[in-house]
This record gives structure tokens, C-alpha cells and sequence, in this order.
């Protein structure tokens, strides 16, 4: 009719598309949650209008309605946002309003396969996306506050036409006229299998319209955003299932909300039992960013790679929905929540380490990742060095650095370990006879790890940490040796060096064996035994 006015998209909108479509043809799904998404932040800024501007009434309802139809080959997604009058379809739809065309496009060739759909969202070119799946795409839209309404419409391909239309109320319906490759979005099941994994936890209702029917898509609620009073333990536990992809129970849960200087909700859990992918499988934290609801990324950090194990949500008012790739790794807003949540975990480490049981469990399942930290993290490691447990030469079960040091004998100044492949097995090793028969209690290390962290730990309360195999100095301060006098030492000795010639530096009488007769040692300075072992298979 005359009343359709035709535009040419501007040059950017049409290369873009372009990129858009074919970059990331793969990932087509992800239409839906960039559409869900707008239709959301629509619905967030009507509420939001209306509280400053009351001749805008809030939404009567603020479900999202998702209809698909078999025969017409259409999805439908509707909301009663804010909706755009016809110079914001113009503008919104038709132009880039962000300068970020060639980056977007630079990014989006140079990028790995696997990182290109959260690109799109990054660079707030969502609403392209359904050109992916769509032939056509009709945008019917009628602005809060207003009594019109606009159709926008394109196929994509350099124009796109506006002409009057009728919408009983304000708000945005968007319908795709699906590809015929792309049928199979028009699946219910497929559709909300597709809101599950993107939009589960977008707190408006989300609908999926069969038959005239309305069944829910969504959960609607964030639970990490609700006080920790309406939240029961079950749905604690069935929310910790869904994000760790889970079947145990949480052995901690962490819910909180920072205000102030920093905003953020978080909803944290560790792991009852050790995943079935060990975590050495999974080298970073896989702890989801949302920004105000939203799911941006679970590959933004959130927690240092030693407390990966963790699971869960931050949810953060400080960031805005478009953060790019660059903000998150470089913005000194999501550096300060990645210490607050990090010392947040630490303190409730701290807490439920004094129950000495119910912290073996976690130690025996993620230990070794915390003295990860001692390694890696100069920072936190004087603190993750009070989370370590061991065992050891004179007690049973598990013990800590502080329980070692409140044990150490008088005239001892300095914390024993010996490392090894198996610390059952290092129980019974001559290595530790001597300061066995001193009373001398040795912490036996039974991990790969353990070859590394203590000498980046160094000391712990002011008491150096030390291996047994380097040198036996110490022995001779550590009180008499129960040893028998009288053989010719000397000469043994020299034939022994004389036997096992370059084999051995050097071989010493020594008052640390008790029943054992010889034992290998490192030098006082240098790399111990077992960091040698690791070298040598290491090929160094
Ligand atoms: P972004 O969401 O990052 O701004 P999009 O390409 O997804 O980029 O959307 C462009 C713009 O179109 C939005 O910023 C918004 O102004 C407008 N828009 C898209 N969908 C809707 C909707 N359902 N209701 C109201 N406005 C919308
Ligand atoms: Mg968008």
C-alpha cells in the first residue's frame, strides 16, 4: 500500500549481517536468547520508565510469549516491554548504533570457533541474529505512552520497510518466518530445550504457546536474587544439580549480597563429591557472570583456577548488559569482584575447616587444588597454607600446620616433610627413621603436587618448611641418636664410595637411621628427592 515507506539499511547493517549469518551458522540457536534477551531488557525498562514517568502504567503482565506455528513456518515472541515507536524501529533496527562494525567483524573472523556466539551478544547486534533462521522477520510494535503502532519488516538483504499496524497495547511482537533448513526450531521441545541452556534464568516468566496453550520455559526466578530466608535447602541443592550439571548433595553453599561499593548477588556451592571429570580436566573457573539477571559467560574468571571446583553464580548490577570480551578481562569493576568472591570463599573455608570431619571430606576431594594456590597465588597463599591438611609420622587421620607446629618438640625450629609418591607408603620409609626415633613428627606428602608448593610456601609461622632428605644438619640439634658405637665407620665408608663411585656424591655415616642400614640424600641445598624423581621423569 502507500502508506509502506522502503529504506536501504546503511552500508555497516548489510556487511554485518552478512558476517552475522555466516560466521556463525553452527550456532543458529542462539537467535532465541538474543531475542528472549531484548524482549526482557524491554519489559526491565518499561518497569523502569514507569517509576519516574506515571502517565506510563507498568506492565500488567510481564510474561514472554513464544508461539510457534507448524503451518505458517512462524516463531513468535512476544513481550510488553517498552516497544519502540516508528523512528526507534528505524533507528534501532536499521542502523548501528554502536561505531563497533569493524571490530565486531575483526573479532568475529579472528575468534575460536567456540567463542563467536558470545561475541554477538557482546557487541549488541543481537537483533540481527534472527536472520540466521528467518527469510523474513517482522517486527509489530506499539511504544509505551503511545497509541500507535509500526510494523518494520526485512528479509535481510539491504531494506527494510515500516507501515502502520494495530497492537492493542504497548509492547513488541517479533515473528520470524523460519528458513527451511530451520524447521526444526519450530520444535517445542527444541525451543525450550534452547531456553533452558540460555535463558533459564531470566526472572520473567518465559511461555511456550501450544495450541492455544501456555506451558512455563523457565524457572522465572533468580534464585541467588531472593533473601536466603525464602530459599529452602531443596532448592539450594536442586539449583546446584542444574548449574554444576550434578548429582550430589552441595557440601557448601554460599549466598550472598555485596552493596555498597560493589553490587553483586552471588550463589555459590562446593561440590559434595569430587566430579566425575576430575578437576584437573577443567583447568579454570567455570562460575557463571550474569549482569542484572543475565547470563553473559561462564568463562569470565570469576575465581582463581585452584578454586575451580566452585559452582555457581555472580550476578552483578556494575556492568552493563553489553560488556565486551576486553571489559571483562580488563575492568577494575570485575577485578574487584573477583577478590570479594574470592575471599569470600576462602573465609568460609576458614570457618568450616574447625570441624575437623566434615572438612576431611572436602580436603580429600579438592585438596590437591588448594595447594595448587600455594603455588600459583602469592596473594592468597599464606592463607590457603592454614587450609592445608596432612598426614603424618605421629598422628592419625589428617592434620594442619598449626596442629604441627603446637606439637614441635623443644629445640625443633623447623616444619619436616617428606614427599613422595604414596604417604602410606612413606610412613615406612628409612628416610624418616631419625627423626622418628627423636620424636620428631615428619608430614608424609603423598601427592604429584606436593613436589612443588612447599618450597614456595617456604615457611610457615615463622618456622621454615623443610624436606628430610635435604641434609641431616639438622639432626644432630634434634637430641641424642640411639645409635651403636664402635665399628669401624671410616672404612666402611670409603669402599662404599669406592663400590658405587660416580653414582653418588658423596657417602656419610649418619645418626638419622635406626633399623635400616643406608638411605639416599639430597644435598642441604638444592632440589630434594622426590623434586629430583619428578625432574628425571620430566625428562630434565
Ligand atoms: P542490544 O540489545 O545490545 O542493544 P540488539 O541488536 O539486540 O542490540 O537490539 C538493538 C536495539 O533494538 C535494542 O537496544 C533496543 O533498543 C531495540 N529492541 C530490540 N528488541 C526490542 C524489543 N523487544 N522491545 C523494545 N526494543 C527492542
Ligand atoms: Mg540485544
Amino acid at each position: 500500500s502507500e502508506t509502506v515507506e522502503r529504506h536501504e539499511f546503511g552500508a555497516e547493517v548489510g556487511r554485518l549481517l552478512e558476517l552475522v549469518v555466516h560466521a556463525l551458522y553452527s550456532e543458529r540457536e542462539i537467535f532465541l536468547r538474543e531475542l528472549v534477551a531484548n524482549a526482557a531488557d524491554a519489559v526491565d525498562r518499561r518497569r523502569f520508565e514507569a517509576l519516574t514517568d506515571t502517565s506510563l502504567a507498568a506492565p500488567a503482565e510481564a510474561r514472554l510469549r513464544i508461539t510457534p506455528d507448524k503451518e505458517k513456518g512462524t516463531i513468535t515472541i512476544s513481550d510488553a516491554g517498552i516497544g519502540m515507536s516508528k523512528q526507534e524501529l528505524a533507528q534501532h533496527l536499521g542502523t548501528i548504533a554502536r561505531s563497533g562494525t569493524l571490530a565486531f567483524a575483526k573479532s568475529l573472523t579472528e575468534a575460536p570457533a567456540d567463542d563467536k556466539p558470545s561475541l554477538i551478544g557482546q557487541f549488541g547486534v543481537g537483533f540481527y541474529s534472527a536472520f540466521m533462521v528467518a527469510d523474513e522477520v517482522d517486527v509489530t510494535s506499539r511504544r509505551a505512552g503511545s497509541e500507535e503502532a509500526w510494523k518494520w519488516s526485512s528479509d535481510g538483504k539491504g531494506a527494510y520497510t515500516l507501515a502502520p499496524a494495530e497492537r492493542a497495547d504497548a509492547g513488541t511482537d517479533i515473528v520470524l518466518w523460519m528458513k527451511d533448513d530451520a524447521e526444526e526450531f519450530l520444535d517445542p521441545w527444541r525451543l525450550k530445550s534452547i531456553i533452558r541452556k540460555w535463558a533459564d534464568h531470566i526472572t520473567i516468566p518465559i511461555v511456550l504457546v501450544e495450541n492455544g496453550e501456555e506451558t512455563p520455559a523457565n524457572e522465572g526466578t533468580a534464585l541467588w536474587r531472593k533473601p536466603k530466608s525464602e530459599v529452602t535447602p531443596e532448592q539450594y541443592t536442586e539449583f546446584y544439580r542444574h548449574v554444576a550439571h550434578a548429582f550430589d548433595e552441595p557440601w557448601a553453599t554460599l549466598h550472598w549480597r555485596a552493596e555498597g561499593a560493589m553490587e553483586f548477588s552471588a550463589l555459590l556451592f562446593i561440590p559434595g563429591e569430587k566430579p566425575f571429570m576430575a578437576v584437573e580436566d577443567t583447568r579454570e573457573s567455570r562460575v557463571r557472570l550474569h549482569v542484572r539477571r543475565m547470563f553473559i559467560t561462564d568463562q569470565a574468571e570469576m575465581l582463581p583456577n585452584w578454586l575451580r571446583f566452585v559452582q555457581g553464580v555472580v550476578d552483578t548490577e556494575d556492568l552493563p548488559l553489553n560488556v565486551s570480551r576486553e571489559m571483562l578481562q580488563s575492568t577494575p569493576v570485575l577485578a574487584r569482584i573477583r577478590k570479594a568472591v574470592t575471599n569470600r570463599v576462602m573465609s568460609e573455608l576458614k570457618s568450616k575447616a574447625k570441624d575437623a570431619e566434615g572438612y576431611a571430606k572436602f580436603w580429600e576431594n579438592f585438596g590437591a587444588a588448594l595447594k595448587e594456590g600455594v603455588y600459583d597465588d602469592a596473594e592468597q597463599r599464606s592463607e590457603i597454607a592454614q587450609l592445608l591438611r596432612f598426614r603424618s609420622s605421629s598422628v592419625e587421620g589428617w592434620t594442619s600446620l598449626a596442629d604441627y607446629v603446637s606439637r614441635m618438640k623443644e629445640g625443633q625450629e623447623a616444619i619436616y616433610f617428606l614427599a613422595g609418591d604414596d604417604a602410606a607408603r612413606l610412613a615406612k620409609s628409612p628416610q624418616i627413621e631419625g627423626f622418628r626415633a627423636r620424636g620428631v613428627e615428619v608430614l608424609l606428602l603423598g601427592e604429584p603436587i606436593d613436589a612443588f608448593w612447599p618450597e614456595r610456601l617456604g615457611n610457615f609461622d615463622g618456622k621454615p618448611i623443610r624436606s628430610v632428605t635435604q641434609g641431616v644438619a639438622d639432626l644432630a640439634k634434634l637430641g641424642e641418636a640411639p645409635a651403636e658405637e664402635g665399628a669401624d665407620v671410616a672404612q666402611l665408608l670409603a669402599r662404599l664410595k669406592d663400590a658405587l663411585k660416580e653414582e653418588v656424591s658423596e657417602v656419610r655415616a649418619t645418626d638419622r637411621l635406626v633399623d635400616s642400614a643406608v638411605v639416599l640424600s639430597a644435598p642441604a641445598h638444592g632440589p630434594d628427592l622426590q623434586m629430583q624423581r619428578v625432574m628425571r621423569r620430566a625428562g630434565r
